[in-house]
């Protein structure tokens, strides 16, 4: 089975975790601060917090905003569901803004007319999570306008896009945003097994980033209310938690950061042969925004279903027979069981839904070779032509 991602690891990497393993520190040693710093420096943000994963980043972030019960966090629904889930961990409300239907990211136009609509009902966000889905930022210009009007902070999930680039500059240097928030699972672009990272320019959100990553605690005596007791002491100033990533985890992101490059670029290829080879089927292909460089970590298409007699199920399934490991991403958060029951329901974002009727993420991942990808293309040509009795314009409704 051709996996739709996977990650890429060689003697480097493992060699560098056995450094850790033989060292005094397999947590809370220097190699963390390493990583923050590379990553921070890469991506020329003032401050990285590296945590145990973006699920965790996410919470902490939206906490360093002071997100909690009465207030509200809104964002894509087509994205994973930490996207969202961050909100509730705060006892926030959340609600989400459909998507653009070529960019598959949220829609700044829907997002405008919510946030009209908000501010006469006084129902305004606090935080917008802005998912760069598949690898490619949201319009974020246009959204730290939004925010500055109507007095919301940004968070962007980049768990898609590490080495991503944004109006020139890298994602992750958060110039639009108040934090920008990474994963580092195996399949996302660089890998640390489980891990995440929250960036900010921000000092003092960074600073309350590490607090919450370790219990609230401080050992800073600028920050505590009583005397120290001796060279022991620490206190606990707010209700934190245990993110801590280890630095078994943090030498593996590092030595999987100085690849970055390399995979950035066989994902580029590869998603240029795709969009070249696949050019001529009933499929709507991924559409580039003009200030956003993709990371390539989804290679998304559309079947194009009113012009197929086989439905969308069918293919994925007939590709999945054929030994390629498609996925769909994403079923929309506000469809799940867990949403609904907030009073969310089928055609409340018809373009997320629609959206997901359709897509189907394809094998993407540097180790994908040519052959491979071209055995892709070949099965996906065979079953969208012989479906459509004859040729891929029979229909042309
Ligand atoms: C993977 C992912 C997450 C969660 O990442 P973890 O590191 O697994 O917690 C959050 N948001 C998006 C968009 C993701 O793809």
């Amino acid at each position: 089975m051709i996996p739709y991602s996977r990650q890429s690891l060689d003697q480097a990497d493992i060699d560098a975790v056995v450094q850790v393993l033989e060292s005094d520190w397999l947590t809370q040693g220097p190699t963390i601060e390493r990583f923050e710093t590379s990553m921070a420096a890469r991506c020329e943000a003032g401050f990285g917090v590296a945590v145990c994963n973006a699920t965790a980043a996410l919470h902490i972030a939206c906490l360093a905003l002071d997100l909690g019960p009465g207030d509200r966090l809104w964002t894509s629904p087509n994205t994973f569901l930490a996207s969202a889930n961050c909100g509730r961990y705060c006892g926030a409300d959340v609600d989400f803004v459909d998507i653009d239907p070529l960019t598959w990211n949220l829609d700044v136009v829907a997002l405008r007319h919510k946030l009209q609509a908000a501010e006469r009902d006084g129902t305004l966000p606090k935080v917008l999570v802005a998912v760069a889905f598949s690898g490619q930022s949201c319009d974020l210009r246009a959204i730290a306008e939004l925010a500055d009007h109507y007095g919301f902070s940004v968070i962007e999930d980049a768990s898609h896009a590490v080495g991503a680039r944004y109006a020139g500059r890298p994602v992750g240097c958060s110039e639009f945003t108040a934090m920008t928030v990474f994963s580092f699972h195996p399949v996302k672009i660089i890998t640390s097994g489980e891990g995440g990272l929250v960036l900010t320019n921000r000092p003092e959100l960074a600073e309350r980033l590490r607090s919450l990553r370790c219990h609230g605690m401080t050992r800073d005596p600028a920050h505590m209310s009583e005397p120290s007791h001796g060279p022991w002491y620490y206190e606990q100033v707010e209700l934190g938690f245990n993110y801590r990533i280890t630095d078994i985890q943090a030498a593996l992101g590092l030595s999987q950061l100085n690849k970055l490059d390399g995979f950035l670029a066989r994902r580029r290829e590869l998603a240029a042969r795709y969009q070249a080879r696949l050019s001529d089927l009933p499929l709507t292909l991924p559409t580039l925004q003009t200030e956003a460089e993709s990371a390539w970590h989804l290679y998304v298409v559309r079947l194009q279903t009113e012009r197929l007699s086989v439905t969308h199920r069918q293919v994925f399934e007939a590709l999945r027979a054929a030994g390629i490991g498609v996925n769909v991403h994403y079923i929309p958060v506000h469809l799940q069981p867990y949403y609904r029951a907030q009073g969310f329901k089928a055609g409340d974002f018809p373009c997320a839904e629609a959206y997901y009727a359709q897509a189907i993420s394809l094998p993407m991942f540097p180790g994908l070779t040519d052959e491979q990808q071209d055995a892709v293309i070949v099965h996906l040509k065979r079953l969208l032509a012989v479906t459509n009795g004859g040729g891929v314009n029979a229909r042309t409704d």
